[in-house]
């Protein structure tokens, strides 16, 4: 223990507990066969700590469940929503707002109003669903993400960032107005939870507007993007984390969200703009496709509790804790000499399942593998991110061959404490140990779109 470190700790106590349930390995056994070795379809009664993903899984505030209490379930013009439209105008800045279900409403939206068949989007590394509207709107995406976010020993502070040459060499190649915009996420999640940094967004905002292009930024994880911007950019070491984010939305033309991830919510997302000719389409189309433009899906007391979640996700002492839990985890890893993508990520720690299982080839699927035997090991529930989750092309129909082959371990949001913590090192130090013996996987089920929620696999003999 460092004694001259003060630890992170959690801003928070605890009021109210959901009581978790110990599975024997018989049981999970049976559980992960029955899942097709897809942790997606695991019963969440049969999981023990459920790292599968950082969405929707949030423990809310006492402020938040207050204003609960008060949701305005008109079904137009609820208080509600004006409350979240003052907030989204504060810390996003932006002039326009629509409420979506959640995150893929608005990418459903904005693509279908801004994409043209044949066009191209650029974007700093793919998104399942963010790629997938992409597409089906008749777009191409084009990675043009920098090199190291491909390489998960690569200690760039800022591994989210665009490279500026890939995006200009495909302006040159295609011509701009086959792009209608440049899809910049914060923090990239499929990069292992990496930054962007904010001298390589005005550089983004520079390129396109000098060519006429359009930047939407994917603000998901935004606010965690922003607190490692005050830590790593000189520039912004005195900024608060309100004042980074307000800036790097600045550089960009509107917004899609999921308040499951940054807001602290269950549920939740919105489409933010500041053109208002976009606006005037999107609140049209927003009727068809999720509800009303004052409440696009969700009840009024959804819309309080995210609005609510704006104002503490940018305090920093909630996020040094939140992101200092993860570092925890990553740090013990690190010790460990279990590989990992480095740095740390924001919101999850990713195993490089390529080096955990060096012994398994990429269509033998080391990282759902992987997934699958933490399970086996303690009911700790991870994810696969890697061929898996990146398909096939939609041309030619090859599964695409990510270099990068990870298990993520996501961290909801003040839910689990740092003794869960330690019982996941342990697990996953318990599968290094034994990691010889693990044999990969076959494919049995492939559906069709974003197959790794629904794909079903058997052990190879
Ligand atoms: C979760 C997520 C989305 C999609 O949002 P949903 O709320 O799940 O529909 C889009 N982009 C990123 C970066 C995400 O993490």
């Amino acid at each position: 223990m460092d004694l001259k470190k003060r630890s992170w700790a959690e801003p928070f106590k605890i009021k109210m507990v959901e009581p978790l349930r110990m599975t024997s390995r018989e049981e999970r056994v049976i559980a992960i066969s029955e899942s097709g070795y897809n942790t997606f379809l695991l019963k969440s009664k049969d999981v023990y700590i459920d790292l599968l993903t950082d969405s929707g899984t949030n423990a809310m505030s006492q402020d938040q469940w207050a204003g609960m209490m008060i949701g305005d379930e008109s079904y137009a013009g609820s208080e509600n929503f004006y409350n979240l439209e003052k907030n989204v105008q504060k810390f996003y800045g932006y002039k326009y707002l629509i409420p979506t279900h959640q995150g893929r409403g608005a990418e459903n939206i904005i693509s279908k109003i801004l994409i043209k068949n044949g066009d191209y989007v650029p974007g700093n590394m793919y998104f399942t669903t963010t790629r997938l509207h992409q597409e089906l709107s008749g777009a191409t995406f084009v990675d043009v993400i920098i090199d190291d976010a491909h390489d998960s020993q690569n200690l760039n502070p800022f591994k989210g960032n665009v490279d500026l040459k890939k995006l200009d060499s495909l302006i040159n190649k295609v011509g701009a107005e086959k792009i209608p915009y440049i899809s910049v996420a914060a923090t990239v999640n499929m990069a292992g939870g990496q930054p962007i940094a904010i001298s390589n967004l005005r550089e983004v905002r520079k390129l396109a507007s000098k060519n006429k292009i359009k930047v939407l930024l994917d603000a998901t994880r935004a606010i965690e993007n922003a607190y490692f911007i005050k830590i790593r950019e000189e520039e912004f070491k005195n900024k608060s984390l309100a004042e980074i984010l307000k800036e790097m939305c600045s550089y960009t033309d509107g917004c899609t969200m999921s308040g499951k991830k940054d807001l602290l919510v269950n549920i939740g997302g919105f489409l933010a703009l500041n053109d208002f000719e976009i606006f005037e389409e999107a609140r049209n189309m927003v009727v068809i496709y999720e509800g009303l433009h004052t409440y696009g899906g969700l009840a009024g007391r959804d819309m309080e509790a995210m609005s609510r979640g704006i104002d503490e996700a940018v305090s920093e002492d909630h996020m040094k804790a939140r992101i200092g839990q993860v570092e925890y985890v990553g740090n013990k890893l690190i010790e460990l000499e279990i590989p990992i993508v480095q740095p740390i990520g924001g919101h999850a720690v990713f195993l490089d399942a390529k080096k955990f299982l060096p012994h398994l080839n990429q269509l033998q699927f080391p990282a759902q593998t992987l997934a699958a035997e933490l399970y086996l090991e303690s009911g700790i529930r991870a994810m696969e991110r890697g061929i898996v989750s990146a398909g096939r092309n939609k041309d030619t129909g090859e599964n695409f061959l990510p270099k990068l082959e990870l298990v993520r371990l996501t961290f909801p949001r003040r839910v689990y404490t740092q003794a869960h913590c330690d019982v996941l090192v342990e697990s996953i130090y318990e599968v290094y140990q034994r990691r010889n013996e693990v044999k990969g996987l076959k494919m049995v089920y492939e559906p069709k779109y974003l197959r790794f929620f629904q794909a079903r696999f058997e052990p190879i003999l």
